[in-house]
């Protein structure tokens, strides 16, 4: 028995098959799915998903990189939302700062380089893109803290996305502490990071990037970490593990990430289902 713990259910990717798909997650003992809301309408769609399906649950909340097609007022959909007893955490949500203003700058400027009139505003747009970067930040900071007020509220755990932002990311989460935990789902740091995470009372969760050839350090990782303190998942339409890595991923290959880390830690599927499972029924409500 185990729990997908991060699937984006709601994406058209998944519209052709979702029955077949559904069926290949049980047949795996993939027992409960878990699909992730990125916007208010697809966590929208999430919490229809979870109401039409009884072994699927939803996380609702607005994605850091969806922060300026977000409208004004998340909160008020998002608050009605999570009092839908298949509602089982806020998110995801959190920061990502992969694709800022300047870097998309900076990369637009490669292919542009050879123009003079490029090089000549330079500056002066390398200027503008900071402080758009500034901005940015603080509006994805804002989304974020709202959205971990609105999981103390209404008494609900955060699935946290967080990319090329660690710091500022602890940074904000910190006076959440012991009012909230979170899971730093996708987990790709290293074992100090997790610690420092797990030192905080939350969790990390892992993709197929364990299976990945070039997954060393991140299996590594989840070789190490206490037993009791991750989770697994696929986030799925992405990241299908080894062998269907580069085509659609789906639920049922939640088992293959289990499969990887039992092997990494030398215990059996048994023992990681066990202990993932009793770990995310901690963690998310499932029976409200
Ligand atoms: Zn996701």
């Amino acid at each position: 028995m185990l729990i997908e713990t991060h699937a984006h259910l709601d994406y058209p990717d998944f519209a052709p098959d979702f029955d077949d798909l559904l069926r290949r997650a049980t047949d795996a003992g993939v027992t409960r799915i878990i699909t992730i809301g990125t916007s208010v309408e697809s966590s929208r769609r999430a919490v229809e998903l979870a109401e039409k399906h009884p072994n699927v649950f939803a996380v609702i909340g607005v994605h850091p990189t969806y922060v300026e097609e977000s409208g004004e007022d998340v909160i008020t959909p998002l608050r009605e939302l999570a009092g839908n007893p298949r509602v089982v955490a806020i998110g995801e949500t959190g920061l990502d700062y992969h694709s800022l203003p300047s870097l998309e700058l900076a990369k637009e400027r490669k292919t542009t380089q050879v123009f003079v009139k490029a090089l000549q505003t330079s500056t002066e747009d390398q200027l503008e893109a900071e402080i758009h970067d500034g901005a940015y930040k603080s509006k994805q900071a804002s989304l974020f803290e709202q959205q971990l007020d609105l999981a103390v509220e209404v008494g609900l755990n955060v699935v946290i996305h967080q990319r090329d932002a660690w710091e500022d990311t602890l940074e904000i989460m910190r006076p959440y502490t012991g009012k909230v935990r979170g899971v730093f789902h996708c987990f790709g740091g290293s074992l100090e990071q997790a610690q420092e995470v797990i030192d905080l009372d939350h969790l990390v969760s892992f993709t197929g990037i364990v299976t990945f050839k070039n997954g060393v350090s991140v299996r590594e990782v989840a070789a190490k970490v206490p037993l009791w303190k991750f989770m697994v998942e696929t986030d799925c339409p992405y990241l299908a593990p080894v062998p269907f890595r580069g085509r659609r991923c789906e639920p049922a290959h939640t088992r293959l990430v289990a499969e990887s880390i039992a092997s990494a830690r030398g215990i059996s599927l048994d023992e990681i289902a066990e202990a993932t499972t009793e770990t995310a029924e901690k963690f998310f409500r499932f029976n409200r």
